[in-house]
């Protein structure tokens, strides 16, 4: 599905694909959902508010998983 990514050293979005199987939210948070930044499948219970991708029109943020939102976080 489209989305987008934040490129913090352009500071602009760039158009990216991130698989089926992403999301910004869902009601179960025992749901297995995919990480757009590394395409595991995780528990949404666990997962953490993208600072990277985007939905395409901007609005909302993918979840990503703990690995992931510890690299964008810089570590
Ligand atoms: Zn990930």
């Amino acid at each position: 599905m489209k989305a987008k990514y934040w490129d913090e050293s352009t500071r602009s979005y760039l158009p990216v694909k991130v698989p089926d199987g992403c999301t910004t939210y869902e009601v179960d948070k025992e749901s297995m959902v995919t990480c757009p930044g590394c395409g595991r499948r995780v528990m949404y219970g666990n997962c953490f508010t993208s600072k990277r991708f985007y939905t395409s029109d901007g609005l909302w943020a993918f979840s990503v998983c703990p690995v992931c939102h510890g690299k964008e976080c810089g570590r």
